[in-house]
């Protein structure tokens, strides 16, 4: 069996330490575990890096402490419309969802529309559509809110109505999750699914389910995952030009991905952040911001999350 390789990320909308009791923050972290755990148990029976990334996905996206699915931001009208998206570095087949409302778990959707092997992507009510009659759960839009996302939402009307939006926290403006993994075929994958940020515009897509954007995977380069303001991943296409430095310009991943996020995106001063893993099974995780919810799991069966700078090592 070849080298396996698994990380994730719940966002890089991290609040400032003293915003969560330590309850919250025991919560995310325990979150996060199960999410690797559930991408772990995939790739250490021989699974593939997609039934993988997909698994440690759904588990972010249930969880309320994570922007995504179930306690997804809430966008100016006060709706949720989702967006995801999975690729397969296999042969580059990918699928996505965009705007959509009632999807209870979104990169299911993106997989079914992969699997479909037609459109790439699928937006709004046609997505919800496509998702129902592929028998996916489907839930009711408020099924996704929860208080701290209206609290969010009222503290980004807030600072946009005094004119401070560009001080608010991080996690008042976003978050996404994400997972990037590499199968013991050599195969490598990357799923990718958020809420958007709060307040956004009705309508407004970003960069999660775009490939080469949010979310992109090829094998024998690497894998990778985003979060942060989607519009800046767009204009730099970063996960296709992460994969580039490292194939062209034969940089490390740590190299490469470092370049996107703490130099270019960090120029437009906006929080940003990624994980990636190669295919020689190394692992990136940079953040510009305060904090990333993340997590990655060694050939050697390790398991680690991590919010802040401080890494936790989790029972196997
Ligand atoms: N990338 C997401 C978006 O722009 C948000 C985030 O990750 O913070 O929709």
């Amino acid at each position: 069996m070849g080298k396996i390789a698994l990380a994730i990320h719940g966002g890089c909308g991290v609040m400032a330490k003293l915003d969560l009791s330590e309850t919250d923050w025991a919560e995310a972290r325990r979150d996060l575990g199960l999410s690797l755990k559930a991408g772990w148990a995939v790739l250490s029976a021989g699974g593939t890096a997609l039934d993988a990334v997909e698994a440690a996905v759904v588990v972010m996206e249930d969880s309320p402490h994570f922007n995504a699915g179930y306690g997804a931001a809430l966008n100016t009208d006060g709706k949720h419309e989702l967006d995801a998206s999975i690729m397969d570095g296999r042969n580059l087949e990918a699928g996505g969802v965009t705007l959509v409302r009632r999807i209870r778990n979104p990169i299911k959707a993106a997989r079914k529309i992969m699997e479909a092997g037609d459109a790439i992507l699928l937006g709004g009510d046609a997505a919800d559509a496509f998702a129902a009659a592929s028998g996916l759960d489907m839930v009711e839009p408020d099924y996704f809110t929860t208080e701290r996302r209206v609290n969010a939402l009222a503290a980004m009307k807030a600072h946009a109505a005094a004119g401070t939006a560009a001080k608010a926290s991080e996690s008042e403006k976003h978050g996404t999750v994400g997972a990037v993994a590499l199968d013991a075929e050599g195969h490598l994958a990357a799923a990718t699914s958020t809420g958007g940020y709060n307040n956004k515009p009705a309508g407004r897509i970003g960069d999660t389910p775009i490939v080469g954007a949010g979310t992109y995977a090829r094998d024998g380069v690497c894998a990778v995952s985003g979060t942060g303001k989607g519009e800046y991943f767009m204009r730099y296409a970063v996960g296709h030009e992460v994969a580039s430095r490292v194939d062209y310009l034969g940089e490390s991943l740590e190299q490469a991905s470092g370049k996107l996020i703490m130099e270019d995106l960090k120029s437009h001063d906006i929080g940003a952040g990624l994980v990636a893993v190669g295919a020689d099974g190394s692992i990136a995780a940079p953040y510009n911001t305060d904090g990333m919810f993340r997590g990655w799991v060694t050939s050697e069966g390790k398991f680690f999350v991590a919010t802040h700078d401080e890494v936790f090592a989790l029972p196997a």
